[in-house]
């Protein structure tokens, strides 16, 4: 599984850090998504898979398996 995120969509919702916090964070300065790990632990690709599904703002997209 690889993440991309699009931050200039990001609408700093917050959601993506809650659900999985080991792969995004939110800038400190204007709350928008971080990608901290392209690549998700094995333990959070199903939270991961969450993110992409809730984000407000469709601004999380995966591929591969
Ligand atoms: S859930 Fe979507 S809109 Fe909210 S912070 Fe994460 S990427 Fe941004």
């Amino acid at each position: 599984m690889q993440i991309t995120v699009d931050t200039g969509s990001c609408v700093a919702s917050g959601q993506c850090v809650l659900l999985a916090p080991g792969t995004f964070d939110q800038d400190e300065d204007d709350g928008t998504v971080v990608l901290l790990a392209p690549e998700p632990p094995e333990g959070e690709r199903e939270a991961v898979r969450q993110a992409e599904l809730t984000c407000p703002a469709a601004a999380i997209r995966l591929s591969g398996a």
